[in-house]
């Protein structure tokens, strides 16, 4: 029997409404569960978001792309087949697909994490027969610690390299993470600088109404002649480097941290475990709320957690994609 949600070469395919959700290579209708780039790429024909995830592709991909948007929780359909977005708490805009037909309902979760971060909507697990679920970070070694306390850990450290006369470069990626640690650092009563990619994206996310805190352009520290605590994306962290005067101190905030290795290869002075996703705990919390019995495992560690399913009676197994997420986040 056909199956309501299937791979194909373009990405997941929902064969009775010919819709993709996330698909990874061009196609004519596209649900796009946030605007991260592993999930949302250029050249389809017609994008359908979340008002928010909207008005971030457009920003990334220009203000000529057709995009339907859709508010959380409401019903839509295409071809019969009943859609609706659900908040996934991973970033700003994030949602989980909803796809109900003939009495049987599916759930892609895209990205989700299930701590609150402040600027996204909390994640709203829905019941479903079969649940796609990411698992970008699914192994038991990743079990991150509690988010005030990281807060609280990051800004403290912050705040003491600044009086101590260094720069804080805090290499984030700049949609969702940045925001969120703009947010944390506004609490401390520290208005970071940011990179020109982390600007853009805080201001799409502030037009689309969301709270993003207070942020300073990068350009303004250089004619300051004061140290400060910058936001970069990975990428651009080496030439960031390169122009700043003065002594300074690197940190990266994501959950890869705590991976052994990671701040050395990265020449990083210090990390925190702030992530975007869902934990090992958190995953399986998860999958348990959506009361599915078939679990495909995506977007990560598929393999192993699939495995782990199973051997905990779920019907599980992986369904790889084109994409691997270390390499997005
Ligand atoms: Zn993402
Ligand atoms: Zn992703």
């Amino acid at each position: 029997m056909a199956e309501l949600i299937e791979r194909r070469p373009e990405g997941l395919y929902v064969p009775a409404a010919d819709v993709y959700i996330d698909p990874w290579r061009p196609v004519e209708k596209a649900i796009i569960t946030h605007a991260h780039s592993d999930h949302a790429r250029p050249g389809h024909r017609a994008y359908l978001a979340h008002p928010v995830t909207a008005a971030v592709l457009r920003a990334r991909l220009g203000a000529h792309i057709w995009v339907e948007e859709k508010d959380y929780a409401r019903a839509f359909r295409i071809q019969g087949v009943r859609f609706s977005l659900h908040p996934a708490g991973h970033i700003p805009g994030s949602a989980q697909v909803r796809v109900e037909h003939k009495g049987e309902v599916w759930v892609v979760s895209g990205d989700y994490k299930t701590s609150a971060d402040g600027i996204s909507s909390p994640i709203d697990p829905q019941r479903c027969h079969v649940f796609i679920t990411e698992s970008t970070f699914g192994l038991p070694v990743f079990q991150w610690e509690a988010a005030p306390l990281l807060a609280e850990r990051l800004c403290s450290w912050a705040a003491h390299q600044l009086q101590a006369g260094c720069h804080v470069v805090l290499s984030v990626y700049s949609l969702g993470k940045a925001q969120r640690i703009t947010r944390l650092l506004n609490e401390a009563w520290i208005v970071p600088y940011v990179h020109p990619a982390v600007a853009e994206m805080s201001q799409a996310l502030q037009q689309a109404g969301v709270p993003v805190g207070n942020f300073s352009p990068l350009s303004a520290l250089e004619n300051r002649g004061e140290t400060g605590v910058i936001l970069v994306p990975p990428a651009a962290e080496e030439a960031v480097l390169r122009r700043l005067k003065g002594p300074v101190v690197t940190a990266a905030c994501s959950g890869w941290v705590s991976i052994r290795g990671f701040k050395r290869r990265r020449n990083l002075n210090q990390g925190f475990g702030i992530s975007d996703h869902a934990d090992w705990p958190g995953l399986l919390a998860t999958i348990r709320h959506t009361e599915a019995t078939s679990v495909r495992v995506t977007h990560g560690f598929s393999g192993p957690m699939a495995q782990y399913l199973s051997e905990n009676g779920l019907d599980a197994r992986p369904l790889e994609t084109a994409f691997n997420p270390a390499e997005a986040e």
